[in-house]
């Protein structure tokens, strides 16, 4: 494979694509860009290409597919070479079940078994089949690869991974913990480990990936081995919307009592809970910030609620870690935001954690460092790249092919 191989990347959402072309040796990309509000009245396309930002507005109804052709006929063909350097296109899937514990290279049984998977998560999985139909056709040339957020997980052992359900409900319809943001967990983990110098197996790191949803995850040796997030992405910590663990039967309350729908709980728990929720103003935790600086209580109630959970999670991972050679924080809110991180800490004062507050407010913006006083336990903030990750498996998988 040549040093300029390049990477076509996609991840799909349901009214969303978002693309990269990365080099998998060095995590760049040469283009980047987003379609939004596909399928609607006013899909848009925007995209950078070597620092020049272009938007272009998309008919009426257009979708995956018609972003995937524009990408072909007006965003490749600025760079004339480009395309035949691309050696994969790889996919962003959210959902693998237990079929998938590595990234694949995709041939109809793989598309088969994430339709299959599309039970488990019923907005992602069919947006990526879309996207995989679509760059199929634009590129039939190339190999696809699947990267799935659960993979990672896999590696859970039962006793993490299993609710306390009757066991047929595992047994008959694979109802367990398959955790998300695997993709993310697994390169700052990876990368930990060589900002710390040792060798991935003998590393513990507990990472928390904190960006509109959120997930922290224990990482032994290299392997995930407890994650907050289960069967969908709503258990776990407090996010930007979603409510994170409550007591499952404040939920038969709201049903039985007060009568609420199935759909208008989806809608409680995954859209107007969270940050939201508490705050009564935003899910952005920048804006929370600020209107604490203004003195706005629910804003203030909501950043400590999400912090306190947080800690009492990195506590609970000492657990399985025992020895843990490194916190991290990753994800829009773990990567910039000070306070967050220094209440966490706050909180985590019990288990000797301080906090190096100087460095914790100069570590925003793609910084990459220690937040932790030195001679207490390590704290890094470390930059997430879930295309990286996703290049470098697609590149690794054609090449094996290749060989
Ligand atoms: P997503 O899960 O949608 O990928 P991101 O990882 O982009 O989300 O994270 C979005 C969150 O990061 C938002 O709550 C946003 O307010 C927060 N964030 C981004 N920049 C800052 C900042 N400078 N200070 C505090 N929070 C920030």
């Amino acid at each position: 494979m040549g040093a300029t191989s390049q990477v076509l990347i996609f991840n799909t959402g349901s009214s969303s694509l978002k693309f990269a072309v990365v080099d998998p040796s060095t995590g760049l990309d040469i283009v980047s860009g987003i379609g939004e509000s596909l399928g609607s009245d006013e899909p848009a396309l925007e995209w950078e290409c070597r620092g020049v930002e272009q938007a272009r507005k998309l008919a009426s109804g257009s979708g995956h597919r018609e972003v995937i052709e524009l990408l072909v006929s007006d965003v490749l063909s600025e760079l004339p070479d480009l395309r035949q350097r691309l050696v994969a296109v790889g996919h962003r899937v959210v959902h693998g079940g237990e079929h998938f514990a590595n990234s694949v290279i995709i041939d109809q049984e793989v598309i088969t078994t994430i339709d299959q998977c599309s039970a488990l998560a019923p907005l992602h999985n069919p947006a990526a089949l879309a996207g995989i139909r679509a760059a199929q056709a634009a590129f039939p040339e190339l190999p696809q690869v699947a990267v799935f957020d659960t993979a990672f997980h896999q590696t859970l052992p039962e006793h993490a991974f299993l609710y306390a359900l009757p066991f047929s409900l595992y047994r008959d319809h694979r109802i367990r913990r398959y955790g998300m943001h695997g993709t993310s967990h697994r390169f700052v983990s990876e990368r930990a480990a060589m900002l710390l110098g040792k060798p991935l197996e003998e590393t513990n790191t507990i990472t928390a990936h904190l960006g509109n949803g959120a997930s922290i995850t224990a990482v032994k040796g290299g392997a995930s081995v407890d994650t907050s997030m289960g069967m969908t992405p709503l258990e776990g910590l407090v996010m930007g919307t979603r409510c994170g663990d409550i007591d499952p039967g404040l939920l038969l309350h709201l049903v039985e009592t007060l009568g609420v729908t199935a759909a208008e709980l989806n809608r409680l728990l995954n859209r107007e809970s969270g940050l939201l929720g508490i705050s009564g103003l935003s899910n952005d935790c920048r804006e929370l910030e600020q209107a604490v600086v203004d003195g706005h209580r629910g804003a203030l109630l909501a950043l400590e609620i999400f912090s306190y959970r947080l800690a009492k999670y990195i506590a609970a991972y000492r657990v399985p870690l025992r020895r843990v050679h490194a916190l991290v924080f990753t994800g829009g809110i773990g990567e910039n935001s000070s306070w967050i991180r220094a209440r966490t800490m706050h909180w985590l004062g019990a288990l000797s954690y301080e906090l190096d507050s100087e460095r914790n407010d100069k570590m925003r913006f793609g910084a990459e460092g220690a937040i932790s006083r030195e001679g207490t336990p390590t704290v890094l903030v470390i930059p997430t790249n879930e295309e990286w990750v996703i290049a470098r498996d697609a590149a690794a998988l054609v090449q094996g092919e290749n060989r």
